[in-house]
């Protein structure tokens, strides 16, 4: 079967449905987004922790993370659902990361000239909020050879309009929403191959033999992506390497009062609520657990390691002291696609003509979702709509220099 669209998009994971939506509203009226899995948010989305916090070191970056926040915050009116899965759980997002007053001042005053809102608070401000966190400023050794003494840290950076959304529901919205704009997700539709005509690629053959064309096609196959620029000939000077994060749940008793997303530099964990404020969800900020590069993103250990699980619950408890060790405990183990060089991705044309690429996400895929969509869109059609982010596609640029950043990692 032959089949034209204007747009295939590869990936209908959060990145691909949202450059599909973002497509689809600014008025591109075939857009086809093709999912090899049997439904949504089957790769890197479904595992995310999904949260939406604005600090970075780049004021670029800040802005896609605030766009993106923005758009989750404003879910029904950005998706056009009345009753969307998801949208922006605003618990606020606390750094408890050692930090000096005037680091910390000076941060917040960064990400205000950016339109975030932030401020530097002290520990009562802490306490006052969020009763069970103890306010410690000192790192921890968790093996126990140092003795540890707690002491409050000086001063902590409060985003309190961040938080986190549902990444299931989020990537189930932006699918419906995407449909309801007449455009097309697919799922059970792996794609087979890159179909190019004269060194330029002009659609996709799915496995079943389908042949789609279009003008363009946009790479947003997550962990999978590097197949996916093989195929089409694409050879990107990045490296991205799907890597293996964890994550770990356990239930937060209710007496305990509210927990907001935490990061924690005192044993470098992150941490937020999780299914309403019934459980907490314990990850890492420590650049050791981005290390396990996994060959086949079709085959890794899809639950956290049981020292993995030890050492973060550990974490929490000295970050929470009055939580009690008996409760039901899971986690789940995803993938980041760690771009190597610099931890940010890369979006725009793949230096092989009708190929984009949106890979490399490195973990902070979820929250920039909206705003890549925007970018995607905005250099396709040249128009610019509600909620789309200001930052030209440039910075995140195939051909660009590596970003220099404060720290590798997922803290970028
Ligand atoms: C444990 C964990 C915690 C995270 N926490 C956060 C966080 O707190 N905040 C944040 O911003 N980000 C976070 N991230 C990162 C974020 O989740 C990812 O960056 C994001 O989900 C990537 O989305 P994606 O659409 O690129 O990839 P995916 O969700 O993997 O989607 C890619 C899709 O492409 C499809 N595909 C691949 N190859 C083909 C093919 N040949 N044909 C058809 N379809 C194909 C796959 O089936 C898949 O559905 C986290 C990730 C993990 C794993």
């Amino acid at each position: 079967m032959k089949r034209t669209a204007d747009v295939v998009v590869v990936g209908a994971g959060i990145i691909g449905s949202s450059i599909a939506y973002q497509l689809a509203r600014h008025g591109v009226g075939r857009v086809v987004a093709l999912d090899k899995g049997k439904g949504p948010a089957e790769g890197s989305t479904g595992a995310s922790s999904s949260i939406c916090r604005c600090r970075y070191t780049h004021p670029e970056v800040v802005r896609l993370a605030f766009h993106g926040q923005e758009a989750y915050g404003n879910w029904a009116e950005f998706t056009g659902l009345d009753q969307p899965r998801s949208g922006l759980q605003r618990v606020g997002v606390l750094w408890m990361m050692g930090e000096s007053q005037d680091r910390v001042g000076s941060d917040a005053d960064k990400l205000m000239g950016e339109g975030v809102k932030a401020e530097a608070i002290g520990p009562d401000d802490v306490t006052e909020l969020f009763p069970s966190l103890s306010t410690c400023g000192v790192p921890f050794d968790l093996t126990g050879e140092i003795e540890h003494q707690c002491a409050p840290g000086e001063a902590f950076l409060y985003e309190s309009l961040g938080g986190y959304a549902e990444p299931v529901g989020a990537n189930q919205d932006l699918i419906e929403a995407t449909r309801r704009l007449g455009g097309a997700v697919e799922f059970n539709s792996r794609v087979a191959e890159v179909l190019k005509e004269n060194g330029r690629v002009t659609g996709v053959r799915l496995e079943d033999g389908t042949e789609i064309s279009a003008e363009l096609v946009v790479n947003a196959a997550g962990p999978w992506c590097n197949q996916l620029n093989a195929m089409a000939g694409a050879e990107l000077c990045w490296t991205l390497t799907p890597t293996r994060i964890q994550t770990v749940y356990r239930s937060w008793p209710q007496d305990l009062g509210p927990v907001p997303v935490g990061a924690d530099a005192s044993t470098g964990i992150y941490f937020r609520p999780e299914t309403g404020g019934q459980q907490v969800l314990v990850g890492s900020v420590l650049p050791e657990d981005e290390e396990e590069v996994i060959e086949d993103p079709d085959d890794y250990k899809r639950v956290p390691d049981a020292s993995f699980t030890e050492i973060k619950l550990a974490a929490f408890h000295h970050r929470v002291p009055g939580l009690e060790a008996r409760g039901g405990v899971s986690g789940v183990a995803g993938l980041y696609t760690i771009n190597r060089e610099d931890v940010h991705p890369v979006v725009g044309p793949s230096g092989v003509d009708g190929l984009w690429v949106a890979n490399g996400f490195s973990g902070h895929g979820f929250k920039l979702a909206p705003s890549i969509g925007s970018l995607v869109a905005q250099a396709y059609t040249g128009a610019s709509i509600e909620f789309d982010t200001d930052v030209p596609m440039s910075f995140l640029s195939v051909d660009r220099e590596p970003i220099d950043v404060a720290v590798k990692n997922v803290l970028a």
